[in-house]
């Protein structure tokens, strides 16, 4: 789960580490009092969105008057910032972050992951920081420094001086760095994070440290041991469907492609994308369904894939384990009845029950097409997702 910037740096307050004054707005009308709350004469107006790249994007707009801050409040709330990170729908702004200015010196990049390769916490950093960090990853990696932390030994004073050192920072900046990792890292695994962001981590011009900009990532899987955490959820920034589908307790992920795939059980989804892949297509989602899927989670995941204008085609790949595949088969029936069904289905249903599934499915009056392998599934899905395309749907 992703949280706004003002929600991050509220966190990273909360454990002591330097983060600019700011106040969020909602709506024009509350930008006087924010304004008369922070003081001064110029102030940076930051959309809050669950994406990077908004300075390019027009999302961070610095004010030189309290007209000006009304002008980009005016133009930003409401409206949805496009940026390369958002996709093309791009994201609603429904809050601003005003904040005081600050004089920046340096803008350097820190951040804390979980290094999967190593299976340990790692702090990534860099002098290059600020809004081309992409770039500079891509074209010249050696200018991003990493230092791991072994979870037995815990954050050492070496890291610090390890990053310090390659950041180019002073020996009382590096002690400032040393201080501030050690609440990042706390910050970091108290929260059961994932990714902890600081692009740019500023050095003043009067040599301190504040966080410029910060985005929090937090580990879904860790999110019911912090319900106050879960709680700053803001459903406006995520994927409608996606939050669909945890209401229905399905796995589901949106993807670029165009075949939306329907499986019961993770691994089994996976090698149904893969196949897919395999035979020219591109699937449009993952979906588990769930090992002991009953007939309405496989009529609510049909909707779901339905619901997606991208899906030409529709491949179901049920393993009939502990399920039925015959009561899958109805599932399906009752789906398809319900929804105004516009594109081809393909269905493998195999194991428990799967000569009658195929059966009825066969027997039915619906434009169902079964497959006997999950070869030729894949095989047929990315015919029947072709011709779709082709009619110009
Ligand atoms: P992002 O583009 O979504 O990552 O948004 P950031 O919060 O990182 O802001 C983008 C850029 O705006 C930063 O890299 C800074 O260069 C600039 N910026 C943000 N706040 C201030 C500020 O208080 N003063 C000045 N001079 N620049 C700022
Ligand atoms: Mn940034």
């Amino acid at each position: 789960m992703n949280l706004h910037e003002h929600q991050s740096k509220q966190l990273l307050a909360e454990h002591g580490v330097a983060v600019p004054r700011g106040v969020t707005v909602a709506a024009l009308d509350e930008v006087p009092s924010a304004l008369a709350t922070l003081g001064g004469a110029r102030w940076v107006v930051k959309a809050q969105v669950h994406a990077g790249g908004r300075g390019k994007a027009g999302g961070v707009v610095l004010a030189e008057s309290p007209q000006r801050v009304r002008e980009a409040a005016a133009r930003l709330l409401g409206e949805r910032l496009v940026t390369h990170q958002s996709g093309p729908a791009g994201l609603p702004v429904t809050r601003l972050l005003i904040e005081e200015t600050t004089a920046i010196a340096r803008e350097l990049y820190l951040a804390v992951l979980v290094d999967r390769e190593a299976r340990q916490v790692a702090f990534m950093a860099s002098a290059a920081g600020g809004m081309d960090i992409e770039e500079v990853a891509a074209s010249t990696p050696e200018r991003i420094l990493l230092a791991r932390v072994a979870p037995a030994m815990g954050l050492q004073p070496w890291h610090g001086r390890r990053l310090g050192y390659g950041l180019g920072l002073d020996p009382e900046q590096i002690r400032a760095l040393q201080d501030l990792l050690g609440r990042l890292y706390r910050l970091f695994l108290e929260s059961d994070a994932a990714l902890i962001e600081i692009n740019p981590l500023v050095v003043t011009e009067a040599g301190a440290l504040v966080a410029l900009d910060a985005k929090i990532v937090l580990d879904d899987n860790a999110l019911y041991r912090h319900p106050a955490l879960l709680a700053l959820r803001d459903a406006s920034q995520e994927d409608a469907r996606e939050a669909e589908a945890r209401a229905h307790d399905l796995n589901y992920i949106s993807l670029d492609g165009n075949i939306g795939c329907m499986v019961n059980g993770a691994g089994l989804a996976m090698a149904t994308m893969d196949l897919v892949k395999l035979h020219g297509g591109a699937p449009a989602n993952f979906l588990d369904v769930g090992g002991g899927t009953t007939a309405e989670r496989v009529a609510e995941a049909f909707k779901l894939i339905l619901s997606d204008p991208k899906v030409e085609a529709v491949l179901v790949n049920i393993f009939g384990g502990i399920v039925r595949c015959d009561l899958i088969a109805a599932g399906i029936m009752q789906a398809v009845r319900e929804v105004h069904l516009a594109v081809p289905v393909v269905v493998r249903l195999e194991g428990t029950n799967a000569a009658a599934g195929l059966e009825m499915l066969a027997a039915s009056d619906l434009p169902i097409i079964t497959a006997a392998s999950l070869s030729e599934a894949a095989d047929k899905v990315v015919a029947a997702a072709r011709e779709t395309a082709g009619e110009g749907r």
